[in-house]
């Protein structure tokens, strides 16, 4: 679609608060949300043209929307790919993928630490249609390579994970892939284009989970796939004309928005992050802290490397405890004594959200397969946002001082 002409070789920052399609014959500053599922066509020739793609034109919300264009056009710009497709919700992304690249028979190489719905997507819904998959340790490349198969298409990774922040190695995945004529892809939905581009690094697909960092407020579901115009117009597009798996305008604009604030919020909510975790790396209640930015993260020097040397907004912290049970209890406490921060499962929000993942996120889990995963009973995961660190803190100690 039409983009609103700019000069070339701008830096993301100005590309995140200009890149749009072009403004209406109003001249609205700040872009406009366009609510409508169907479009006047200024005749039937043209569109005849429209329908049968000779030329550029919108003709039906299910195929596309000005409002959802201009937040592809900006995120691809900010990611560095060459277009993007923006879908309902972070899972729709991932679901509209494998729909588009994999067919019955082939087999996808994908890390044990993904998000658990991915996990569930691949290794149980595709299997039913002939789709094979193998899981591999997150950061044992040797895995990765031992597990490549001639039919294997694609390898899936997400970096830093959920909840433990494990750090894959972006551009020795794309190696492994590209060495098999398959494709990586890469959930960026922890670091976020302003701090990761997994594009440079050599990946194929960037998936995003838009209800997350790049929303920024905790408002509304979004997803989108970056990557090449061959990639998402050509085997994407067509998929999600016929599935309907669209981004709603008005998401849109709100996640457009969103990305124009990005950069400051993920190194304002990083920079707390930071303090935090080296905080509460002293306090005699935890007996761990999981954060890359770290000296003590084991991927600490790759995550600087990969990730503009920002370890994100994302910690995890486990308490000591001598049991399952009596971590279980601590973790409750703690978290059931927060009067200011939200105990709430999502992440991205200016507000600060605390989770227990044993419990919630991974709490269909088996004990054994948790304690594989290291998602123990004492674990928490902080996804800290703007309040003043002082005050998050404090209400931090509500509960760890009580233990
Ligand atoms: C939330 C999340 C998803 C799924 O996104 P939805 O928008 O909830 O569908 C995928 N990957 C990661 C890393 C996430 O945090």
């Amino acid at each position: 679609m039409a983009h609103h002409s700019l000069p070339s070789g701008l830096h993301p920052d100005t590309l995140a608060q200009r890149v749009a399609v072009e403004p209406s014959q109003y001249g609205e500053n700040s872009e406009a949300l366009y609510l409508t599922s169907g479009y006047l066509q200024p005749s039937a020739e043209v569109a005849a043209r429209r329908f049968g793609g000779q030329e550029e034109g919108y003709t039906y919300g299910r195929s596309g929307n000005p409002t959802v264009s201009s937040f592809e056009m900006r995120l691809a710009a900010m990611e560095g790919t060459q277009a993007a497709l923006a879908t309902a919700s972070g899972m729709s992304a991932v679901m509209l993928m494998l729909f588009s690249l994999l067919k019955s028979g082939d087999h996808v190489l994908y890390s044990q630490s993904m998000f658990g719905s991915t996990i569930k997507l691949i290794g149980s819904e595709f299997a039913r249609f002939g789709v094979e998959s193998t899981m591999v340790a997150q950061t044992d490349l040797a895995a990765w390579k031992a597990a490549m198969r001639p039919n294997t298409k694609l390898l899936f990774a997400e970096t830093p994970t959920n909840p433990l922040t494990e750090v894959c190695d972006i551009q020795a995945l794309a190696d492994i892939a590209h060495n098999a004529g398959a494709l990586l892809a890469v959930d960026n939905c922890f670091a976020t284009p302003a701090l990761q581009r997994p594009m440079d690094m050599g990946a194929d697909i960037v998936m995003h989970s838009g209800t997350k960092y790049l929303d920024g407020q905790g408002r509304v579901m979004a997803g989108a796939l970056c990557a090449s115009e061959d990639l998402i117009t050509g085997k994407c597009l067509p998929v999600m004309k016929n599935s309907g798996m669209v981004l709603s305008p008005f998401n849109a604009w709100v996640v457009l928005k969103g990305l124009e604030t990005l950069d400051i919020r993920m190194r304002a909510q990083s920079a707390r992050a930071h303090e935090l975790a080296l905080w509460l790396e002293q306090h005699p209640a935890v007996s761990r802290v999981y954060y890359p930015g770290l000296a003590s993260h084991p991927q600490h020097a790759l995550a600087m490397r990969q990730m503009s040397n920002i370890g994100g907004a994302v910690l995890s912290f486990d308490l000591k405890a001598t049991d399952a049970a009596a971590a279980r209890s601590r973790a409750f406490h703690v978290l059931d004594s927060l009067q200011v921060l939200s105990l709430c499962t999502n992440l991205g929000d200016t507000k600060s959200l605390l989770t227990h993942p044993a419990s919630t996120s991974h709490g269909k889990l088996s004990e054994d397969q948790r304690q594989a995963a290291g998602i123990g009973q004492g674990l928490i995961r902080f996804a800290v946002g703007l309040e003043h660190v002082g005050d998050m803190q404090a209400d931090l100690l509500r509960g760890l001082d009580t233990l």
